[in-house]
């Protein structure tokens, strides 16, 4: 795929048979607790979303991240990951309302009767995704591929909705959720064990969520990425809900949306 990522220091191409298919990232050595942390990435074969599968250690609870878009959905995917640890799901964290960060959400419900943590102002999105989806765009073409329509959607049995500066504890985790709008109206980051940062789409390496899809403001994004992503520590490395990982030292050196030029134009 010609993509790579930074880990300990050295330049890593990603395995190439990614898409579909699963590459496992551990935790770095920063303490034992973390060493023995299982990380794993699916990679969505629809829009390439990143789904990001965290667990203490193997034969423990975990947490799925954003499960998106495959046909029929990515329960097996994720299945095959969460036999290979012995994991045992209890959660599904949404970063934001987009069917291609949610479209299994509702399968993984079905298949493990899991609880659904979103923040409060994207949860309307679950039951209905076309609210911030461009009418005849991308994922409605690929819904239509899919067979599904527009009724196929709803809540999965479980939401516990989430507000600004919330702290929760998920498999052994905390998850200190920040507010972060722009891309979506409801938008959340999640800093966990202040080790990671789950950026959905806020931030990329070297760029960030589009601002142009309904509920997207670019004057919130601009907001957010200084009140809520500029302050974060350098260390955190960052889980995109697209492309390869990266850390927040990086981005503030390298992206070009963490600059004056476009932190303060104006609108
Ligand atoms: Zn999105
Ligand atoms: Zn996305």
């Amino acid at each position: 795929m010609g993509v790579s990522y930074r880990e300990n220091g050295t330049l890593k191409p990603l395995a190439g048979k990614i898409r579909a298919e699963f590459s496992a990232r551990y935790g770095r050595a920063r303490s034992e607790r973390q060493s023995r942390m299982i990380l794993e990435q699916v990679v969505a074969p629809y829009f390439a979303t990143n789904c990001w599968i965290f667990a203490p250690s193997r034969n423990s609870e975990c947490f799925i991240v954003d499960p998106g878009i495959s046909n029929p959905n990515m329960v097996s995917a994720i299945s095959t990951v969460l036999k290979q640890h012995s994991l045992k799901p209890i959660a599904t964290v949404i970063t934001h309302g987009h069917l291609d960060h949610t479209f299994s959400v509702v399968p993984l419900d079905d298949a493990y009767g899991i609880s659904t943590y979103i923040h409060t102002t994207d949860r309307r999105l679950l039951a209905d995704p076309f609210k911030a989806l461009q009418p005849g765009g991308m994922t409605a073409q690929i819904l239509a591929e899919l067979n599904m329509s527009d009724s196929t959607f709803r809540e999965p049995r479980e939401v516990v909705p989430l507000i600004d500066n919330q702290e929760i504890e998920i498999a052994g985790f905390t998850l200190s959720i920040r507010h972060a709008p722009g891309h979506t109206a409801g938008s959340a980051v999640f800093v966990v064990d202040s080790g990671h940062l789950i950026a959905g789409d806020v931030l990329f390496a070297n760029g960030i969520g589009r601002t142009d899809m309904p509920t997207g403001s670019d004057s919130a994004m601009r907001k957010s990425l200084k009140e809520r992503i500029l302050p974060l520590d350098d260390e955190l490395i960052v889980l995109p809900g697209h492309g390869p990982q990266t850390t927040i030292a990086r981005e503030r050196k390298n992206n070009p949306y963490l600059r004056p030029e476009y932190l303060d134009a104006l609108n």
